[in-house]
């Protein structure tokens, strides 16, 4: 499957779609889910178009992936969870339940969130 230019986080990324911005840089847009599981629910998109993690990892250079990450960690800070926790999550394909085919990083935070099983 090639890369859907017209999935909802590339048009986000092109400012057709409006979203509640918390941080954005060169290679990176973190924003508010429409649908928050947690009361903290950030996305964090890198601007490289790819489908999911495995694809970003095989297809973005080494700056652009070491970029992406640490904006992850600078939006922690300035989130203020660092210190009393949040979980990160992706999601890719159909198995792992994947519904925008753009590579994404939850940021859950501010509520114990619940055990994995
Ligand atoms: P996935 O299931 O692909 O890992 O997660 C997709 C996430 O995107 C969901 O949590 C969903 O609520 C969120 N989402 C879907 N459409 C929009 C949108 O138009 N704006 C925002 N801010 N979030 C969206």
């Amino acid at each position: 499957m090639t890369y859907d230019k017209n999935n909802i986080f590339a048009k986000i990324l092109r400012k057709e779609i409006p979203c509640d911005k918390v941080y954005e840089d060169e290679f990176s847009l973190f924003f508010n889910d429409i649908n928050p599981q947690a009361k903290m629910h950030v996305l964090g998109i890198p601007k490289f178009p790819c489908k999911n993690f495995s694809d970003f990892i095989n297809k973005a250079d080494h700056n652009t992936i070491s970029s992406f990450f640490k904006s992850v960690q600078f939006v922690i800070i300035k989130l203020k969870i660092e210190e009393s926790g949040y979980r990160l999550i992706t999601n890719s394909g159909e198995d792992g339940g994947q519904e925008v085919p753009h590579f994404h990083i939850h940021i859950l935070a501010e509520e114990k969130i619940g055990s994995l099983r």
